[in-house]
């Protein structure tokens, strides 16, 4: 497995200032990192097994980030402005 999972605390409100964050993110990794017994004294990590659904664990204190609102109108400025452009690039006279 490679690259950065992300957790609830990814997403969450507290993240710059929870002190549960640490405990939270070692309790998931100590969740990835559990074996399972195959029946001939080898060990398969839970995560590998194709049929089992990965774990991710839920905090109690998880507050989910609001969108934010973006001005539509500067937006549409914008992108207008953009298509002034690129019609300008295509055809300069
Ligand atoms: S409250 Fe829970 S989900 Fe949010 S940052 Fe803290 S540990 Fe992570």
């Amino acid at each position: 497995m490679c690259g950065v999972k992300e957790t609830q605390c990814t997403h969450c409100n507290h993240l710059q200032v929870c002190s549960f964050k640490a405990q939270f993110l070692a309790a998931q990794k100590a969740i990835d990192e559990v074996t399972v017994g195959t029946g001939d004294r080898s060990f398969i990590n839970l995560r590998d097994i194709s049929w089992i659904r990965p774990v991710s664990l839920e905090c109690s204190y998880f507050s989910g980030k609001m969108p934010i609102m973006r001005d539509v109108a500067q937006s549409a400025a914008s992108a207008a402005e953009q298509a002034s452009a690129l019609r300008f690039m295509e055809d300069p006279t």
